[in-house]
């Protein structure tokens, strides 16, 4: 069980939450689920496509509509809004229209939500939203929140997270709406996408290193030359960040990641070891990789919020190699 008294101070509150259908909106609907809220999530895809479904209000609809997102915020106090066109760097590399699109969601969101009196609004930013001439080298001593500006964000993904930033900033501002904006870093767990073209770094080796060893194949492909650095931040890390962000008076983007600076190849031995192989690398120079190197500076969360993540990349891979590993015998 998390960790999460916190959301004790959203008593009696009837939570939204967008994105449900997909990996962190999924944990945060299990959360609230299980600590007896009033939930309402809501996702674009099919009820039969969402990673986890609670007996909560489930809806599927397209929150890209004004209409819609006026619907799902009637009589709601806290917004989660975690939906986004998104995925890791084989997908925002090459869909950055897609990905701008989002901010229709979060625009007609906020419009909604101030509409209908919404009371705390929470938006699920990126550490894409960082420079990044201040990741072209492989070690990072971590990204801390001013170095978002001046602004040169990821091409794309990362421009659409900073204007919805920005978005959120000026309706607290000019309407009032308490806004919270969490920078998340790499975040990896169960119930994420591993496969299709839309799975990050953690979820898309896992599902590599596991199809080699169930067809005994000697290599896997490894997108960079594997010396490329980030910290990864465990589901249940980023989900504890949430629930104490929303409780507290951080209205500024803040970041919630891990400080523990990983190469890729040091994630490939994680998941080797796990697997209990050892295989040939291919390294893909060819790839999308992002940037250099990236890691979240802890200093701002340490100090206003007295809490930091904290579970190790190993044990959060065990899990996350687990739940990949049964969904594929599955299938
Ligand atoms: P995800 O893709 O698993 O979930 C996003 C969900 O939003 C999907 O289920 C998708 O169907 C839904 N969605 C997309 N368009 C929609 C629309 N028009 N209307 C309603 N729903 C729509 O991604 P995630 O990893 O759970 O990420 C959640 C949020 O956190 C996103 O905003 C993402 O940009 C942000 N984020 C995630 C990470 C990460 O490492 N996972 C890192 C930084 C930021």
């Amino acid at each position: 069980m998390l960790n999460t008294n916190n959301i004790g101070l959203l008593k009696n509150s009837k939570i939204l939450i967008t994105g449900a259908g997909g990996f962190i909106g999924g944990a945060l609907t299990k959360l609230f689920y299980e600590q007896g809220f009033e939930v309402v999530a809501v996702d674009i895809k099919p009820l039969s496509a969402w990673y986890q479904k609670f007996s909560v209000k489930n809806i599927s609809t397209d929150l890209a509509k004004i209409k819609q997102c006026i619907k799902v915020t009637k009589n709601v106090d806290v917004v989660f809004n975690l939906a986004a066109d998104m995925g890791g760097m084989g997908f925002i590399e090459n869909n950055k229209a897609k990905c701008m699109l989002s901010v229709l969601i979060n625009t007609h969101l906020l419009h909604a939500s101030n509409l209908n009196g919404v009371k705390k609004y929470f938006f699920s930013s990126s550490a894409c939203v960082y420079d990044q001439n201040k990741q072209t080298l492989e070690f990072n001593a971590g990204l801390s929140e001013r170095d978002a500006y001046p602004a040169n964000p990821e091409d794309g993904y990362g421009w659409e997270k900073l204007f919805s930033e920005r978005m959120c900033r000026h309706f607290r501002e000019d309407f009032g709406l308490n806004t919270y904006v969490a920078r998340f870093h790499n975040v990896y767990g169960p119930f994420g996408t591993f496969e299709g073209g839309r799975e990050k770094a953690p979820a898309a080796i896992c599902r590599k290193v596991i199809m080699a060893k169930l067809n005994s194949l000697p290599d896997i492909e490894i997108w960079g030359d594997g010396n490329q650095t980030r910290s990864f931040t465990y589901i249940d890390d980023a989900i504890i960040g949430t629930t104490k962000l929303i409780s507290s008076q951080v209205l500024e983007p803040i970041n919630i990641g891990s400080s523990k600076l990983h190469t890729i190849n040091e994630l490939v031995d994680i998941v080797e070891s796990i697997a209990g192989i050892k295989l040939e690398r291919r390294y893909n120079l060819d790839a999308p990789k992002g940037v250099r190197g990236r890691n979240s500076n802890n200093e701002m969360i340490l100090s206003k919020l007295n809490w930091e993540p904290k579970i190790e990349l190993r044990e959060g891979i065990e899990n996350t190699y687990k739940w990949i590993y049964d969904s594929i015998k599955k299938s």
